[in-house]
This record gives C-alpha cells, structure tokens and sequence, in this order.
C-alpha cells in the first residue's frame, strides 16, 4: 500500500509525499497504513506496536494536515499536543514534524516545551501561541501555571510512548492534563506495552477507541 492510499487530503498529499520520499520512507508501516486513516477521520485510537515500527510518523501526518486544512488564526491556538516521557524524544518528534512538513507551503509554529532546560526561552516562542507543541508532562504543567499557554482549544492530544511516561510516574500529570481539554477533542495513545494502567488511562480520556495492535514481526 502507498502513502497516497492512507486518506491524505490532495491539498497535502504531494507536499508530504515528497518529504516522505526525501526522507527514503517508501512506503507505510503497517502502524502507519492502520493508524493514519482513522486518525485523519477523527477517532480516538489506542496503538499497541513495538518499537521501531514507525509510531511517529502515524501521528505525525495526521496532524500536518490538521494544521494545514485549519483556517490560520492570530495569535495562533494550541491545537495539537504531543506528549512524550522524554526530552530526548520531545526532539526526536519535533525533527520528524520539521522533516514531513517541509515541502508544506505553510508550516506549523512548533514548541519543544521540556524540562532540564530554562523555561525562559519556551516562555517566549509561546508568546505567539504555537500550533503544535511537542512536551514532557511536568514542563507542559509549568507553563499552564505561567498562564503561558492554554489547553482549552487543543484538538489532538497524542500520548507517545504511554507506557514509559505511566512507569516514569507521570500518571497523575495525565490526569490533570486530561482534565484541562476540551469536551470535544481527539486522542491517540500510542504505546509498545500493554498493561492494566494503560487501559485504565485510556477508560479515563478516550471516547470508544479503536484498538489497534501490531505484531512483533510485521513491524
Ligand atoms: P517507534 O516510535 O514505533 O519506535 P519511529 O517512529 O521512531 O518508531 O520509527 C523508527 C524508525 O523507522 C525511524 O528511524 C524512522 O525514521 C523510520 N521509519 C518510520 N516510518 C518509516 C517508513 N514508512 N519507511 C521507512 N522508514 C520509516
Ligand atoms: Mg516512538
């Protein structure tokens, strides 16, 4: 299966396809070829797929074209959150945002909102708003804290790598963070292992998710 099959609007498709390829993705891992389609219609999803089998780019199409085919605001609001248990990862998921939106005509305002770093700096390129930002739980909580971002219009909250941030502890910080969107918003959680916390996580924020699990060796 193609990438041009996964559902992608033609207003974005030539531009992502041409990222895909510069990037030698040739074509749709399985997470991607089951995930993007329901994502791009809107429904929440539950991901269980190994490392390594392409989780990011699953969510990261999706939500380019949700930036792209959203009528431009100003100041701009946060509609699409990313949550990861690592800094590390925060800059590993932006570098894939910045690789498959770059032959977009109009590119997303991306903040890394992470800690171990001065908040000062994330403080300021939030001043605009963002369209996307890219966070660690406690830091995304910080920054409510300094009223310098808002979580009532987020759209898209991905949680990556959900069981790693569960097992770093970030659980309650989920919570809150669930508690601040909006009614009407989309969620994908996205994890390599499956276990009770989990369920119990996506019992707590997802509206009837569709399951999706990949195998080991299809990864
Ligand atoms: P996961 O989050 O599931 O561990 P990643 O999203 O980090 O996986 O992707 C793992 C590796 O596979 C990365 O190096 C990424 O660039 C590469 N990759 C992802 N999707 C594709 C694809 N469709 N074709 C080729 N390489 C891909
Ligand atoms: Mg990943």
């Amino acid at each position: 299966m193609p990438f041009s099959q996964l559902g992608l609007s033609p207003y974005v498709l030539p531009a992502l396809q041409q990222a895909l390829q510069q990037a030698g993705y040739l074509a749709p891992t399985p997470i991607q070829q089951q995930a993007v389609p329901l994502l791009l219609k809107g429904r929440d999803v539950v991901a269980l797929a190994p490392t390594g089998s392409g989780k990011t780019a699953a969510y990261v199409l999706p939500a380019l074209q949700r930036f792209f085919m959203a009528t431009p605001r100003k100041p701009r609001v946060l509609a699409q959150l990313i949550l990861v248990p690592t800094r590390e990862l925060a800059l590993q998921v932006s570098d894939v945002f910045t690789t498959l939106g770059r032959e977009l005509p109009r590119r997303p305002h991306l903040v890394c909102a992470v800690g171990g770093v001065s908040i000062n700096p994330q403080m300021m390129s939030l001043r605009g708003g963002a369209d996307i930002v890219v966070a660690t739980p406690g830091r995304l909580l910080d920054l409510l804290a300094h009223n310098a971002l808002s979580l009532k219009q987020v759209q898209l909250l991905v949680l990556d790598e959900a069981d790693r941030l569960l097992e770093l502890g970030f659980g309650d910080e989920l919570r809150q963070i669930l508690a601040e969107l909006p009614v009407k918003r989309q969620i994908a959680l996205f994890s390599a292992t499956f276990a009770a916390d989990i369920e119990a996580l996506a019992a707590a924020g997802l509206h009837e998710p569709q399951r999706l699990e990949i195998g080991e060796q299809s990864a």
